[in-house]
């Protein structure tokens, strides 16, 4: 790899940007945004406009790198004063005295601050951070938040202290900081929030009641037919990956428990698939509602069970997952047939009727959203599913379950097994289920839709991905570089459709591995459960060899580490599954990382110098899951993701998959859609009527 600035070492670099953006910031506070010019910063800084763009490009991306270094120096001073806090309360209060801080609560620092707020709805840039800085902020208090109040009040006191601090600077501005006092702000929030603990300290401080609390889950049972069911069978463990602490011991489902399975859900379904789409999708409203309660609570279950950090179970995995069932609820009063003219004598109409007895199979990943994925279309539909979660990652679904109860869904509807592979192989040999939905690799798909063939059922399948995220000389840098971390690091880089084969055009190569490396090394490796922690544990020791074998593959084949590729074993890192978060460049497309699913966060970089060329290399894979394209040239992306071979494309954007739009692979990477009205098709059957208005005319 060649050095982006041969001349220079890699901390002056950074001692220059550093200069730069307080450059920046002084003028901001002088000038406003608008009088912010890169002239104006160049002149302060005492060097010409040119070296500026060198370093960041234009105007506006040096105005995001001051936003992100203000809202970071927001957060390490955060942190430094977390590191003396004894407990919850010790930790909100520094939020607010780092918020509200006498050096921070001035007129200098307030300018600028709104500058950039102002400038937020104009600036996508901006508006990313500022939604990083406001995602981080919620997080941080309702973490704490969570040890001091019911699980209800905790999302909407978190929201009124930021509110109110945000408040208190906005007065502080408009009164052109007459009313800006630090001590007097401190003591108003201070006392807004103990009036808020005391309060909520009078009532009942337990969870909403939930039939199985924390405790009981040191037994993690199978739930059937609306409850818990206890068996005598083998058990196996689930550990939190961090630590290596046993979470559960979790039952196996025989075939006792299966045959349960079929009958609860047999007689659900009967019950479920009578009642009016309007009725079913009142339950699933009320199981999304439910879920956004006991959000708190499920995030931190699942970040225990699968590593991942507090900071995205808390924002992405509970409430993606009520977003799905509120989605679903809101179609299944809407599911219709077709009437169809066929002249005088006849017309024709079709129902759009339930397949019966559905199963989904998940994998470790996203254990609760999985579960939500696939029970909202196959429930809104008047199926009955019986869900079997990955036996890694067992102890969420069962809350699910728990949850629909609590909404009115009708004991069978909704049913969970536990176990390895046998007990879903069990589920796709079983003839009464009518349809199979898998979340899992590849293997596993093939051998499903093989048991499924015996049937006959249906599959839905959404297996693993090895996908392109193609970056154009013209894209905005700073996006594109945001879109490489998301697409490879977020989860831990164990998301399916990761865009893993970052492909580079060559003139905008230096600066892009350049800010990559910055970037990906002020990653936060840590405790999961920490609220600022960016990369949390793998889902087991045996998955964090089989990734770091990756990394040796790749070292032997040639490729170079630009960063990271180590397993973290001090202190805190000794019990738990942790690596850096990796990158690879100088790579070659015919190396093992550039065509095999890692499922943990190695990125490989592959350059190339045009489109024709990177649109067949970025084809030239058995997968087809997802791909991203970045270029300021719209036409060009609209014509890029045309040729590509793949399931779900991005323009300027990476591994956003709202509810409403389809998900699902091309080639290997699966068959069918969830998510949207297209999943809606896959559990329903269509039932043609023919309707005569004459006679029957016969010739015998
Ligand atoms: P696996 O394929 O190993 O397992 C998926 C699920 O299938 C698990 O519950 C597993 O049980 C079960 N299973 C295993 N064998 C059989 C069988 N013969 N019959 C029926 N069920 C079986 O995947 P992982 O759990 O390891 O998840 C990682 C994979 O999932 C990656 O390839 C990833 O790309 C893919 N994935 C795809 C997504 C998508 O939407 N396209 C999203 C997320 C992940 P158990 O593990 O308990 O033994």
């Amino acid at each position: 790899m060649q050095s982006p600035n041969p001349s220079s070492s890699p901390r002056l670099d950074d001692e220059r940007r550093q200069n730069f953006i307080a450059a920046t910031m002084s003028i901001l506070a002088e000038h406003g945004y608008v009088g912010t010019t890169l002239a104006r910063i160049a002149e302060r800084a005492e060097v010409s406009p040119s070296l500026l763009v060198h370093y960041f490009g234009d105007k506006d991306s040096l105005l995001g790198a001051a936003f992100w270094s203000l809202s970071e120096s927001l957060w390490r001073e955060i942190l430094r004063r977390f590191a003396t806090a004894r407990d919850s309360r010790a930790r909100l209060q520094a939020i607010i005295d780092s918020l509200l801080a006498p050096e921070q609560f001035r007129q200098r620092e307030g300018a600028v601050w709104l500058s950039f707020w102002g400038q937020v709805p104009y600036a996508p840039t901006l508006k990313r951070i500022q939604h990083i800085y406001q995602r981080r902020m919620l997080s941080n208090l309702s973490y704490d938040l969570r040890a001091l109040v019911p699980a209800q009040e905790v999302r909407p006191l978190a929201t009124a202290i930021a509110s109110l601090i945000d408040g208190t600077w906005l007065r502080a501005a408009l009164s052109e900081w007459q009313e800006a006092n630090s001590a007097a702000a401190r003591t108003q929030v201070t006392a807004f929030l103990d009036s808020q603990i005391a309060r909520h300290a009078l009532t009942d401080l337990s969870p909403v009641p939930i039939p199985q609390t924390r405790t009981e889950m040191k037994t993690c049972h199978n739930w059937i037919d609306g409850q818990f069911v206890t068996t005598n069978g083998p058990r196996f463990e689930t550990r939190n990956p961090a630590t290596g602490e046993l979470l559960a011991e979790v039952e196996t489902a025989g075939k006792s428990e299966h045959t349960a399975a079929i009958a609860s859900a047999r007689r659900g379904q009967k019950v479920w698939s009578r009642m009016t789409g309007t009725e079913r999708g009142r339950v699933l409203h009320k199981a999304a509602e439910l879920l956004r309660r006991d959000n708190a609570e499920l995030a931190h279950l699942e970040t225990l069970d699968t590593g991942k950090p507090i900071a995205e179970t808390s924002t992405v995995d509970i409430l993606s997952g009520a977003d799905a069932l509120e989605y679903f609820g809101s179609q299944a009063s809407s599911l219709s047939g077709e009437s169809i003219d066929l002249g005088p004598e006849a017309f024709g109409y079709t129902r759009r009727e339930p397949l019966g007895i559905t199963a989904g199979i998940g994998a470790w990943n996203y254990p609760i959203q999985i579960a939500c994925w696939k029970s909202a279309p196959a429930l809104a539909c008047g199926n009955a599913m019986i869900f079997k979660s990955s036996e890694m990652t067992p102890l969420t679904a069962v809350r699910l379950a728990a949850i629909y109860k609590e909404a009115g869904l009708p004991d069978g509807v909704f049913n969970v097994l536990h176990g390895a592979g046998d007990v879903g192989k069990r589920l796709c040999a079983e003839p009464e289920i009518r349809k199979i939905s898998l979340t899992g690799s590849v293997p596993t798909g093939i051998a499903v839709m093989r048991e499924a063939a015996n049937t006959l059922k249906y599959v839905t399948l959404e297996l693993g991905g090895k996908s392109p995220l193609i970056i154009f000389d013209d894209a905005d840098i700073n996006n594109a570089v945001s879109a490489a971390l998301l697409g490879n690091f977020y989860s831990g880089g164990e998301i399916c459709s990761n865009g893993t084969r970052v492909f580079v055009q060559s003139g905008i190569r230096e600066r892009f591995l350049s800010e990559l490396k910055r970037r990906v090394e002020a990653m936060r490796i840590g405790d999961p459960l920490a609220p600022d922690t960016d990369i949390g544990a793998l889902i087991s020791a045996s998955h964090l060899e089989k990734v770091l074998s990756y990394v040796k593959s790749a070292i032997n084949e040639g490729a170079t580490l630009l960063t990271g590729g180590k397993r973290l074993t001090d202190g805190t890192f000794s019990q738990g599954a942790f690596m850096q978060p990796t990158v690879f460049v100088n790579c070659r497309d015919d190396m093992k990382i550039a065509r095999e699913e890692i499922f943990g966060p190695v990125m490989t970089v592959l350059d190339f110098t045009n489109e024709e060329e990177v649109i067949a290399r970025a084809n030239a894979t058995e997968f087809g899951l997802a791909a991203g394209v970045f270029t300021s040239n719209l036409a060009r992306g609209h014509r890029v993701v045309a040729a590509l071979e793949a399931g779900t494309c991005w323009i300027n954007q990476y591994n956003i998959t709202p509810i409403e739009l389809p998900f699902g692979g091309y080639k290997k990477s699966g068959l069918g859609r969830e998510n949207s009205r297209a999943a809606l098709e896959h559990y329903t059957q269509i039932k043609t009527v023919y309707v005569a208005l004459g006679d029957v005319e016969s010739p015998y």
